[in-house]
């Protein structure tokens, strides 16, 4: 029963609109539940009041406003939350809050695990299951505001969303794109393009139709500055080879006239963390619309891999500095909690038959 009904969490205005005229109701209707479901943290059709008691009944017969089961939650020494969210068949999503003084960043996760299977990432070697639909990534950002205790007249908690948890966003563009349009909406969760940041390991078509349609800020998981390395670090560089990516890259920096791209650059002991390393990576972005985020490495189980020690992360940020690119380390958050960059590992029953490191699949087909 409950599954023949419209999530409604999940609709773009756009799609809230078409549903209310399919409906024989006015367009104007989206944008009172918008007001409802994300200025006050609705979730039942019953105290829209300002709706009339006959559409609310008609509604709940429809629709529903279902937000994700949260099955844990972590709170690390440092403040930083790790919600674990249940998804079906026994599997589980994470989702991230990191509290700086300035701005709450909420990290939101696009798929259950990920088919892109990057060497060093702890969700990449879960393997993948399935897409989140637009209701599972908005509802990460609802869930956090109710539980974080925003208040419709207070400030905003959730001040900046990454797409930085489980998944690979732009492997999900169909479902990311109207998530995206609800986080930007005034009557969504009204947040600028700049506190908005989709990070991709790099798939370049969808890459180009994201600075069309949502013009969001743009991370791109560089990692190696040599196509041999990065074949091996981000598998899908086999398709999309750095040239090709980096001129996907300043295409979009120009459409979001000149604002620029971060590069997240992972580093691994011994591997990518080399002067001669650190050299290339200056020539590929050096007078570039370009900023670089150093990420110390952060182990998980049974990686091989190991973090670079502090000093080789400072001696490549001030190479950097010093060839004029602007360069910052990422502070590890949550790490005691599992919640720090590339530690998310949920709970996923694997459904791939083959990895993009073993063999290549087809995951633009995915992403349609
Ligand atoms: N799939 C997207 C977004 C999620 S990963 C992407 O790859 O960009 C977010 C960032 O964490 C990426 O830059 C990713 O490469 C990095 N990451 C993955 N595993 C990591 C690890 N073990 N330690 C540090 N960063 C990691
Ligand atoms: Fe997927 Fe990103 Fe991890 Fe690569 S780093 S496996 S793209 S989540």
């Amino acid at each position: 029963m409950s599954d023949a009904r419209v999530n409604l969490l999940g609709l773009s205005r756009e799609g809230l609109e078409e549903f209310f005229v399919g409906l024989g109701e006015k367009p104007f209707r989206a944008r009172q539940l918008m007001g409802w479901m994300y200025r006050f943290g609705a979730d039942d059709f019953a105290v829209m009041t300002d709706i009339s008691k006959a559409l609310r009944e008609k509604l709940a017969q429809v629709a529903e406003i279902r937000v994700p089961v949260i099955r844990s939650l972590h709170h690390a020494a440092d403040d930083t939350r790790k919600w674990m969210l249940s998804m079906d068949g026994g599997q589980a999503i994470e989702t991230v809050f990191i509290p700086e003084p300035a701005r709450g960043t909420l990290c939101i996760s696009s798929q259950v695990g990920c088919a892109m299977d990057c060497a060093f990432c702890a969700t990449g070697k879960q393997g993948f299951n399935r897409n989140l639909v637009a209701a599972d990534i908005v509802g990460q950002v609802w869930l956090a505001n109710r539980e974080l205790g925003y208040q419709p007249d207070g400030d905003r908690i959730v001040t900046n969303v990454v797409f930085m948890g489980m998944g690979e966003p732009l492997a999900n563009y169909r479902n990311v794109v109207p998530a995206i349009q609800v986080l930007l909406d005034d009557y969504g969760f009204g947040l600028s393009r700049r506190r908005v940041t989709v990070s991709t390991s790099g798939l370049v078509p969808q890459m180009e139709r994201l600075g069309e349609e949502c013009n969001v800020a743009l991370a791109v998981s560089l990692h190696a500055a040599d196509d041999a390395l990065r074949d091996e670090l981000v598998p899908i560089n086999r398709r999309h080879p750095i040239a090709e990516l980096l001129e996907a890259c300043w295409r979009y920096a120009e459409r979001r006239a000149g604002r620029h791209i971060t590069f997240e650059y992972v580093l691994l002991d011994g591997v990518n963390d080399r002067e001669e390393d650190m050299r290339r990576l200056a020539k590929l972005l050096s007078h570039r619309p370009a900023k670089v985020n150093l990420i110390p490495f952060n182990p998980f189980p049974g990686t091989e891999f190991k973090r670079s020690p502090d000093a080789v992360v400072e001696r490549c940020r001030d190479f950097l500095l010093r060839k004029g690119i602007r360069t910052t380390i990422r502070r590890t958050r949550g790490d005691d909690i599992d919640a720090a960059c590339g530690q998310l590992a949920g709970q996923v029953n694997d459904r791939m038959r083959y990895r993009l490191g073993t063999k290549l699949v087809s995951v633009s087909a995915r992403a349609s």
